[in-house]
């Protein structure tokens, strides 16, 4: 099979090889996503006119944002066509008609409940002090303390699974010594995850940008790209781990 660079993929460390996901099938799919997007103004499905979903905050200081399909094939043989924004949208978790997060929101929320003002008031004490201020430090290191042990709570509510029928914390799934912020929240994790949870077998998967460019020029409205390789190709080995067998037999490797 010949690869593309919009492919998802990602090495798996219980199999010693690569397991990759095309992009091309699910390309037709994420245009008339994309037009229908544009067409209708909002991410909301048909009838549902909530303000926070509009199309126009892509465009505005938040900058845009990812967007991903899966093409998946159901116990029947009939194909299923899941959709995903990256992370939140304009501080929305679920949207309906969209895969919901790897991680229950409600407790995303009661998790960093008690931390998030702490940290937001030692970020406010911080920035009131001179640079020479030996209390400075301290408030520093208190808040670094504060944002890793966050950090390491909040990875623990991701569990993602694979076509296997195996979930794992994302730290025994991660390939690499520091875990990103945000790691589990992007199109493909998500995607898969639901589909896996689902017994739906993937058959393509593609992820493009929507909304304002970025200043480098790297993302542009509309553009397709693989899965990212900072938060999701470290995981996606594990993720995608069980579909060959799915999708082509057992005999094929
Ligand atoms: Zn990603
Ligand atoms: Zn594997």
């Amino acid at each position: 099979m010949t690869r593309s660079v919009e492919d998802c993929a990602g090495f798996c460390r219980d199999c010693g090889r690569e397991h990759v996901l095309p992009a091309a099938p699910a390309m037709p799919h994420a245009l008339a996503l994309m037009a229908e997007m544009e067409a209708r103004g909002s991410i909301a499905a048909p009838g549902c006119d909530d303000p926070r979903l509009g199309l126009d905050y892509l465009f505005g200081p938040a900058r845009g944002q990812m967007f991903g399909v899966l093409v998946c094939q159901d116990g029947r043989g009939n194909e299923r066509v899941l959709k995903a924004f990256s992370g939140q949208y304009n501080g929305v978790w679920e949207v309906p008609g969209w895969v919901p997060p790897i991680v229950d929101p409600a407790r995303f929320q009661s998790t960093i409940r008690d931390d998030e003002p702490r940290i937001k008031a030692l970020t406010a004490r911080i920035a009131a002090l001179s640079p020479e201020d030996p209390l400075r430090r301290d408030l520093l290191a208190e808040r670094r303390a504060l944002s890793a042990g966050l950090m390491e709570r909040i990875f623990d509510l991701y569990r993602p699974a694979n076509f296997r029928g195996q979930s794992r914390a994302l730290r025994d799934v991660f390939l690499g010594r520091a875990m990103p912020t945000g790691t589990g929240e992007c199109c493909a994790p998500k995607l898969l995850h639901h589909a896996a949870l689902h017994g739906l077998v993937p058959m393509a998967l593609a992820e493009f940008y929507v909304g304002r460019e970025n200043l480098s020029g790297t993302r542009t409205h509309g553009r397709f790209c693989a899965p990212c390789a900072e938060k999701c190709r470290p995981i996606l080995g594990f993720m995608l781990c069980g579909i060959d067998e799915l999708r082509f037999g057992a005999a094929t490797p």
